[in-house]
């Protein structure tokens, strides 16, 4: 046994496997899984770099684990999955310790025993540069049931689910405010353990209304401007619906913000946006009410060019496509 053995055998304590379909599980040089009949595969993966996605400042090691599964559930939930395995690769520099690799594991494990998921293989290496784990995760959906952005049509409701604005309302407590973040536990958790909307995303994928869903993880401007540029038409918002916490309006209070901008561009909320027909979201409505799931229609899809409009005090304007855009200084 060399040490990198030990190591990797040190981070799968604790694991658990959801699945009677490993034929292979993790210790062999690659996982084999038998595919579900009659299910396509859902693809996604998703990397977190210390510095540009977290910092050891706001995020435990378990967040940070955590937070990873999530963003990738996310993507698996906007899609109308049902997410099933997972690879992490990681790199590592000298300076994380053993223990704190261990903790972020156990955080990706407790998101992982919550949605089933089963960590089935992944890769080590040490690196120069800074702490990066990129997280691949598989999904099933069934075959042409797969939800896109490219569905919205005129005469659709736009919907969102839960809050938006809480994870950046939260990140900024975290960051100018830390002694503050007994008085705002749900925002502080909202940036540090959001949770996907799996449940409502393959209820949609499953309607037969054939909605357009994205997930909000650069803001519900950015998201909104996806859909509209996919499908070819114009949607309106109206600002006054957004669903924003007394929480988040109260620190942006106290920040001299306008919470608007948070839920607008602060993104990291993990809810879905989507649009479907009126008769599907008075479906949608009711079942979001029996899984006790917050969802709100904000506007309205209209025939027009590809944009994005806010409508606030009656008055629209079109609203900026910018959000977090890691490519936007080059
Ligand atoms: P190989 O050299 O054949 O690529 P490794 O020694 O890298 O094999 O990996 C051995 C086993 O441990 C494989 O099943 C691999 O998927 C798993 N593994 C390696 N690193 C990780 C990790 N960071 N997290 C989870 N599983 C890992
Ligand atoms: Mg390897």
């Amino acid at each position: 046994m060399n040490d990198e053995f030990a190591f990797i055998r040190s981070l799968l304590k604790g694991r658990s496997a959801w699945s009677d379909r490993i034929e292979v599980d993790i210790g062999d040089d690659a996982a084999v899984v038998v595919p579900a009949p009659e299910r396509s595969l859902v693809m996604t993966c998703d990397t977190m770099v210390e510095t540009v996605h977290f910092l050891r400042q706001t995020m435990s090691c378990r967040d940070i684990g955590w937070k990873l599964l999530t963003s990738n559930l996310s993507d698996i939930a906007a899609m109308g999955g049902t997410p099933t395995f997972a690879l992490l690769s990681i790199a590592v520099p000298f300076s994380w310790q053993t223990e704190e690799i261990q903790e972020i594991y156990r955080g990706l494990y407790q998101c992982a025993d919550e949605n089933r998921v089963t960590l089935v293989g992944g890769d080590t290496v040490s690196t120069p540069g800074p702490l990066t784990l990129s997280l691949t995760l598989l999904g099933e959906v069934s075959p042409g049931n797969a939800l896109r952005r490219s569905s919205a049509k005129p005469g659709d409701v736009v919907f969102v689910t839960g809050t938006v604005g809480d994870s950046a309302a939260g990140l900024y407590l975290l960051l100018h405010h830390p002694q503050l973040k007994e008085d705002f536990p749900t925002l502080v958790k909202a940036h540090t353990r959001p949770a996907a909307q799996v449940s409502i995303g393959k209820w949609l994928a499953e309607s037969g209304f054939n909605p357009a869903c994205d997930d909000i993880s650069d803001g519900i401007a950015g998201e909104a401007w996806e859909i509209a540029e996919a499908s070819g038409v114009k949607l309106v918002i109206e600002q006054e619906k957004l669903p924003l916490t007394a929480a988040c309006k109260e620190v942006a209070k106290m920040a001299e913000m306008d919470p608007y901008e948070w839920a607008w561009f602060g993104g990291e909320d993990y809810q879905l946006i989507g649009t479907i027909r009126p008769d599907g979201w008075q479906q949608l409505r009711q079942a979001a009410l029996e899984e006790n799931i917050l969802i709100t229609a904000i506007g309205r899809v209209e025939a027009g060019e590809p944009c994005v409009e806010k409508e606030t005090a009656g008055k629209r304007m079109s609203l900026q496509q910018k959000g977090y855009n890691h490519f936007a200084d080059r």
